[in-house]
């Protein structure tokens, strides 16, 4: 079996301090089964992994696939189908020091050692794929689009993180969905049919199928082997299924957006009203263009004056410093958080939207932000609020 000998390759990489992620199974033009996944060296310091896409046939080493981004963009999350033309690949990347915003790409080519340069999908989504005349995205929360000839359609998973959606290679319209709760708690993944609505939750030898990937009876899942969150390995398993009811379908555009239906913060800590499409990142760096830039609605703060800006900072930057344990349990959550970004090992966060954290400024530098009392979290969900020390208003979720 194919997976068979995947795993004795991961299992060799791994003791080489290679960590695997991100595995889809895809079967080539003569039958054969491809693997598309991507591989990191292990995490040292507070660095995440820089993971890079690769690909394999059966017996086979891996190898890298040549996407011409910058050492320092992460690649991960590979889709891909085969047909008369070759291969079309589609796939996530971002994470860089002067553009970490992360983008759906696609490139194609007759072999998948001889692909084209990749163009942008759609930017500032960190889930998704293409599979023939289908895009598939998710928002940050909540909200998967699926978008198609045949009629578009919106799915809910309401209260989680979008991790990845995938689909099944020999079932293209059973999307594979990895969530985790914003209140915390454990990963999962659903297999959700498109045609039928039936939905499954899915294990591996009783652990979360973590991102996994399923091509006939292959099974592949990528599961942690170490403290951070992201020290992860390929592994196949036997595959358990239990109904579920986790996800709603809803006509596309009728959803309640989380952020308005609960009330987001501004990024200053001011209470801000905000649309829940992305903003439209600085276009530099890996991945600019202009299909990117096209595809992004600007985000309403750039609209809010400045001396409303300047109000809501400087009641953060005048604010107490809190104690040291209340740092703590804030930087604690935002470990934990997606929409926390490391650039040049420093925590910044991009929840709100607003390009300031693009710019690698003060304004969304964690190590300040959490150390002051007025900021509080403007996640829709908040992590945490702003502390005083005759408050109770501190509250974490995670
Ligand atoms: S402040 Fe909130 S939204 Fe921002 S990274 Fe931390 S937990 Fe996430």
């Amino acid at each position: 079996m194919f997976a068979t000998d995947a795993m004795n390759i991961f299992r060799r990489l791994h003791q080489d301090g290679i960590m695997s992620h991100m595995p889809f199974l895809s079967p080539g033009g003569r039958g054969e089964t491809f693997l598309l996944h991507s591989l990191a060296p292990a995490i040292s310091g507070d660095h995440s992994p820089r993971w890079k896409l690769h690909w394999m046939a059966e017996h086979t080493e891996p190898h890298r696939i040549s996407t011409g981004l910058p050492d320092e963009v992460v690649e991960c999350s590979p889709a891909a189908w085969h047909d008369g033309e070759g291969w079309h690949l589609t796939f996530i990347a971002g994470g860089a020091n002067d553009d970490p915003a992360y983008r759906l790409f696609r490139m194609a080519g007759p072999c998948l050692s001889r692909l084209g340069p990749p163009s942008p999908l759609r930017s500032f989504v960190r889930a998704g794929f293409q599979f023939r005349d289908r895009l598939v995205y998710a928002d940050f929360e909540k909200t998967i689009h699926v978008r198609q000839p045949f009629g578009d359609v919106d799915l809910e998973v309401p209260g989680v993180f979008i991790l990845r959606v995938a689909y099944r290679a020999d079932f293209p319209d059973k999307l594979l969905i990895t969530g985790q709760p914003t209140s915390g708690g454990e990963v999962f993944t659903i297999e959700y049919d498109l045609a039928t609505g039936q939905q499954d939750r899915l294990e591996c030898d009783g652990h979360p199928a973590y991102k996994c990937t399923i091509l006939g009876d292959d099974v592949l899942y990528a599961h942690r082997t170490g403290e951070d969150f992201e020290a992860r390995h390929i592994r196949s398993g036997l595959l358990a299924r239990t109904p579920a009811d986790v996800v709603r379908r809803v006509a596309p555009g009728t959803q309640e957006p989380a952020a308005l239906a609960e009330g987001q913060k501004g990024c200053c800590g001011g209470s801000v009203d905000r649309s829940p499409s992305p903003v439209a990142p600085r276009q530099s760096g890996a991945g600019a263009g202009s299909a990117a830039s096209s595809s992004a609605t600007p985000c309403p703060r750039q609209n809010e004056s400045w001396l409303r800006k300047g109000i809501t900072a400087l009641r953060v930057i005048e604010s107490a410093d809190v104690p040291d344990a209340i740092r703590t349990a804030r930087d604690l959550a935002c470990t934990n958080c997606p929409y926390r970004y490391i650039v040049r090992g420093k925590n910044y966060c991009g929840c709100c939207g607003c390009p300031e954290w693009n710019l690698g400024s003060v304004g969304s530098d964690l190590g300040y932000k959490n150390k002051k009392a007025a900021w509080e979290c403007p996640r829709p969900v908040p992590a945490f609020g702003p502390w005083g020390p005759d408050s109770e208003s501190l509250t974490m979720v995670d």
